[in-house]
């Protein structure tokens, strides 16, 4: 039903539809002529229900929440890669730098400045063409606006989550690096442009100018793409118990673009430190390990150049020297933007990563939507009904659990010594899930064809069903860069590029803990990130990909319906229908719908304001449709104020 609704708006070029105070949004593959100054105004300082459906009336909602209650607020953007989550962000930031600041005040527009400049920055830097996206971001990304007392934005603070570093040195068929590398450098054997990129990189240059990136800053992050790129040119071989490297000449520029020497270049690649007891020792690398450090320190850098990046952005936009008793509260509207549910035809270490974050925000959502009505309903005084619901919880804990979960299974088949594979972290699971309701493979169903033995293993989300190979998950969650390419990067006499590498500090002998596996800092952020949004009040945005071919005529309705189920929106629809789409104030309903009633208009002489509302619906004869709180009229379907909409247009 959802689906046909949402179907029939698309085509009729209305890409927006309201579960609730929930925004579908259906991506359009074409301009639309619906985010103008024109509309802007039209959106700003309304009520959801008294205009059509818009993204920029959540945005409006989300700030009017934040400014006339004091509240933080938070707007959760989610839907698969493609569906328009990004371009969606990017219009709420648009809207809310608009409708702000009315005084001009030349600080709140420099923060305004930044705030989308950054967006620029951080999409050249975090951003690839893939095959469901010309512009796919590679990273989750959470954004705060600070607001000061009148509620214009006085900074901002941005995180950002799991970066897909591994495109740095493998791209799938048809798919690029990260739009940085074509921007700012040369074709290299790593990229085979077919774009030109340059006009593109100008204006990144010019972005990261303006936020205050120096000119050894720039000229750091050039170095360091031509470094990474001059890394894929490199290879190796053997002769006799050496391994060495085949084009030493590319050697001498990467200690240039370093400023480090060539020797320690080529000693970091062809050897590893390692501490004996007492002693220091020097081993040879096989090609083979040296293929593989050479791989990951292409990765490493480029993501530790990623976060230098985030952070240095932060350093500008962060609120300083805020004095709440001098400026009055500061609140924060926070805007996520971060990787929906993935099901593809092999699913590894990533998808298992992106799809608990999902099943985390579900949980949130539950929680939250739950939660709040709940709450509302018990303050107004009106009976609270148990809606039936599948509680995600248990995939939660099937993740992340402690002792119990993947990930800690995960953990202890990297921490054995010698026999470390995939494969043991496959038994390690089937024996700790043998029982779970969500968890399976082979070895506990043996006659499901549809998992490999030794390989697979399925886990049903609340989305639905997925198959992950382990293959890639030891190395993946290990992600081990060897402590001499720290070092080399810490000593070199670029100061940029030293601060990136603080832990090449450390000497060999120094080193004594295990740096954190990438699944454990993946649901550390994860359950930071659901502790700060768990505070604000929750606005969303569920975005749907109407097709596969990014085409505006088609709407696919088998694609959307599955998306509609993985995005949750049933549940939602579900809590919708047991509870209330829409509750006001009495004097606020009064004032705009006296109108409609002989009772009401141009006065009433009834002892309350609720009293006149109830008289008005009764006349109406909605009466069956709406419960009476204290201070609230609760209507329970959006028809309902349709037509109470449509009457009041009748009238005026
Ligand atoms: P996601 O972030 O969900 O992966 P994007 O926001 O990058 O997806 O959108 C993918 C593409 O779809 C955009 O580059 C743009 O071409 C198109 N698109 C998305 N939203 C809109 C919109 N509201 N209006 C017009 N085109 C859109
Ligand atoms: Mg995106």
């Amino acid at each position: 039903m959802l689906v046909v609704s949402c179907g029939c708006r698309f085509e009729k070029g209305r890409i927006y539809t309201y579960i609730g105070e929930v925004v579908v949004s259906v991506n359009p593959y074409r301009a639309m002529n619906i985010y103008g100054r024109d509309t802007i105004e039209q959106y700003k300082g309304r009520e959801l229900y008294e205009r059509p459906p818009h993204l920029f009336a959540i945005a409006d909602a989300a700030y009017k929440a934040m400014k006339r209650r004091n509240k933080d607020t938070c707007i959760v953007i989610s839907g698969e890669s493609g569906a328009g989550k990004t371009e969606a962000s990017k219009y709420i930031m648009q809207y809310i730098a608009a409708i702000t600041n009315p005084g001009q005040r030349a600080e709140v527009e420099r923060v305004k400045n930044m705030l989308l400049k950054s967006n620029c920055v951080l999409e050249a830097f975090g951003n690839a063409k893939t095959n469901r996206n010309d512009n796919s971001s590679r990273f989750g990304k959470y954004m705060d606006i600070n607001f000061d007392f009148k509620g214009d934005p006085i900074g901002g603070h941005i995180n950002n989550y799991l970066l897909e570093k591994s495109r740095v040195i493998f791209q799938q068929e048809g798919e690029r690096s990260f739009h940085s590398f074509y921007q700012g450098t040369n074709t290299f054997q790593l990229l085979v442009s077919s774009i030109d990129d340059g006009a593109d990189f100008k204006a990144v240059a010019d972005a990261m100018k303006v936020i205050g990136f120096t000119a050894d800053e720039l000229q750091t992050v050039y170095k360091v793409l031509a470094t990474i790129l001059h890394l894929g040119n490199l290879t190796f071989g053997v002769d006799g118990d050496t391994t060495l490297i085949e084009n030493s000449k590319v050697v001498a520029v990467i200690g240039d673009l370093l400023a480090t020497k060539e020797e320690n270049v080529e000693k970091a690649l062809l050897y590893r430190t390692v501490a004996t007891g007492r002693d220091v020792i020097d081993k040879q690398h096989t090609a083979q390990e040296a293929s593989y450090g050479r791989d990951a320190l292409a990765k490493a850098m480029y993501e530790r150049m990623f976060c230098w990046i985030v952070g240095r952005i932060n350093d500008v936009i962060e609120v300083k020297n805020y004095d709440a008793k001098v400026h009055g509260k500061n609140t924060v509207i926070g805007v996520l933007d971060i990787y929906g549910f993935e099901i593809f035809q092999n699913n590894s270490f990533e998808q298992f990563c992106i799809n608990y974050c999902n099943e985390k925000l579900q949980q949130l959502f539950i929680q939250l939507v739950l939660r709040q009505e709940q709450e509302e309903y018990q303050r107004e005084g009106i009976p609270w009904k148990h809606i039936d619901f599948f509680n995600n919880q248990i995939i939660v804990d099937l993740v992340e659990l402690q002792h119990k979960g993947i990930f800690s299974v995960l953990d202890e088949a990297c921490m054995n010594v010698g026999k470390v594979t995939d494969k043991v972290f496959l038994q390690g699971l089937n024996s700790k899930l043998v029982n779970h309701a969500h968890y399976t493979s082979r070895k506990l169903s043996p006659t499901d064809k549809s998992l490999e033995f030794d390989r697979d293993f399925r886990v049903r989300h609340y989305a639905g069903n997925v198959v992950y190979s382990v293959v890639g998950f030891i190395d993946k969650n290990k992600d081990t860069l060897f402590q001499d390419f720290k070092r080399l990067l810490y000593n070199s006499s670029n100061p940029v590029l030293k601060v990136m590498w603080p832990e090449g500090k450390l000497r060999i002998t120094e080193v004594t803990k295990r740096p954190l596996t990438a699944a454990t800092l993946f649901k550390n952020s994860m359950i930071a990130l659901v502790e700060n949004l768990a505070c604000k009040e929750p606005y969303y945005v569920r975005c749907i990909k109407p097709n596969d071919v990014k085409s505006p005529l088609l709407f696919e309705h088998e694609r959307c319906r599955h998306q509609v189920e993985y995005l949750g929106l049933l549940e939602n629809v579900r809590v919708r229908r047991a509870g209330f789409a829409n509750r006001q104030e009495y004097p606020r309903f009064l004032q705009r719908y006296k109108m409609i009633s002989e009772f009401t208009w141009p006065n009433h002489d009834l002892p309350s304001e609720k009293e006149a509302v109830k008289k008005l619906l009764q006349g109406c004869g909605f009466e069956q449709d709406v419960a009476y709180g204290k201070t609230k009229v609760f209507i329970r379907t959006p028809r309902t104020l349709f037509c109470l909409e449509e009457q009041r247009t009748e009238m005026v």
